[in-house]
């Protein structure tokens, strides 16, 4: 508790007497008064908030590669060849960051940004992969989706809107907001229809194109806070998109009879060993280039402005199989969990998983299918579960499953 001051006592920073302020505190030697003691932490916050802003501007730790994709393994099966370009693609970009942070001379060597193109059939993973990546990096991150996007003048979101989100997820500090990871999701529909450049305007395709090839480019945007329509009364945000890494997915329905017919024609391709034999027919998407991007309808530009390619592998029984159970947050480690909670023990029996992965495939169902099978299998016994706490242990058979997918009448409710 400060020592209540005697009446002569003076403030030894302004040198008012004790009767003129509001309160007067002791030190060792001296005294300060309320208002000084106000100033003093102006200039105190001051000080320490211009300080803060000339930090070195990136002191984030670099994630190696292979700690990126041991990441992603936890959550994401199989598709080794774009973890691994995802992998090497965040890390340059962390490099690219701390690089741009320490060499600000023009003379110095300028590391450009690796933005990428994901190829692969809807349900595969895209979106995982870019959901996992940003659940462990230290940079801000946000999904934008494509369709919504159009030409600015007509009704939609303007480019500019993909930011918004992105300067949202970095809760308005535009610095972070400016080294952050944007994914674009199907930006396959956004390709002008035909390989041949339109003489008409295209609102939902080419002039989009356009539009996003200034984002990619690395230019100042004005960016309207809350997103929508831009007002001349609105107040705008800068945003440098010089060091921000986009990550565009997309599954090109189609483009894979366009591969093989290039294939065909042309079976050098990437390796002189490769023949017509040993081409993988039951996954083109592997054998993808930016030509084949171009003949789909994206403006050259705007591939151009991708220097990474990747695919995602379609998703075979195997691959089903493993996704119902290992990844860290697998279905049914996700019902073991809530059957936990009522003190129950869930067993899944091997040949139960098969049943339903077998259910999966035959009504070309995907990963997505997984889930609602699941559901159809577990909904009664979840409704009965509170009631049965007795029991110690639930047991998910083969007979089990083929009983509720009969009752359900899958072929039906799922397709
Ligand atoms: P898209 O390629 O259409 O973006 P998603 O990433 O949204 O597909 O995948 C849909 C769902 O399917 C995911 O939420 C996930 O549960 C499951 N899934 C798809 N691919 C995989 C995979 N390779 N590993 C694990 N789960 C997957």
């Amino acid at each position: 508790m400060p020592k209540r001051p005697t009446p002569e006592n003076h403030c030894s920073f302004c040198g008012r007497p004790e009767s003129q302020v509001k309160l007067m505190l002791t030190g060792i030697n001296a005294f300060i008064c309320d208002s000084c003691v106000d100033q003093a932490n102006q200039i105190v916050n001051e000080h320490l908030h211009t300080a803060a802003s000339q930090k070195p501007k990136f002191d984030l730790p670099i994630p190696m590669p292979q700690q990126i994709k041991d990441y992603l393994d936890q959550y994401v099966i199989g598709q080794e060849d774009a973890k691994r370009v995802l992998s090497v693609a965040v890390y340059n970009h962390y490099k690219r960051l701390k690089y741009s942070a320490e060499h600000d001379d023009m003379n110095d060597v300028e590391i450009e940004k690796s933005n990428i193109i994901i190829v692969g059939e809807t349900g595969t993973g895209k979106t995982l992969l870019a959901r996992t990546i940003a659940r462990m990096l230290d940079v801000p991150f946000c999904i934008a989706d494509a369709t919504t996007l159009t030409e600015a003048g007509y009704v939609g979101d303007d480019v500019e809107n993909v930011l918004v989100r992105l300067l949202q997820a970095a809760d308005y500090d535009v610095p972070a907001a400016e080294r952050g990871i944007v994914f674009i999701d199907e930006i396959d529909k956004i390709a002008r229809k035909g390989d041949n450049p339109s003489i008409t305007r295209d609102v939902s395709g080419e002039g989009v194109q356009q539009a996003l090839l200034k984002l990619l480019e690395g230019a100042v945007v004005n960016v309207p806070p809350n997103g929508g329509r831009k007002h001349p009364e609105q107040q705008m945000i800068q945003v440098n998109t010089r060091n921000i890494l986009f990550i565009a997915g997309g599954a090109f329905d189609g483009i894979d009879r366009n591969i093989a017919s290039r294939l065909k024609s042309n079976v050098i391709g990437y390796s002189g060993t490769r023949t017509r034999e040993n081409i993988d027919r039951e996954n083109m998407l592997r054998y993808v280039l930016p030509m084949d991007l171009k003949h789909f309808g994206l403006i050259p530009e705007l591939v151009g402005r991708f220097p990474r390619l990747t695919y995602l592998n379609p998703l075979d029984h195997d691959a089903l199989r493993r996704i119902l159970s290992e990844p860290k947050n697998a279905l049914t480690k996700q019902y073991q969990a809530l059957f936990q909670m009522d003190g129950v023990e869930l067993v899944f029996d091997k040949e139960a998983l098969d049943t339903i992965v077998d259910t999966a495939v035959t009504y070309k169902l995907g990963a997505r299918g997984l889930r609602s099978i699941m559901e159809n299998v577990m909904t009664d016994l979840m409704f009965d579960l509170p009631q049965l706490s007795r029991k110690k242990q639930v047991r998910i058979t083969k007979k089990l499953v083929l009983e509720k997918i009969n009752k359900s009448n899958i072929n039906n409710s799922l397709k």
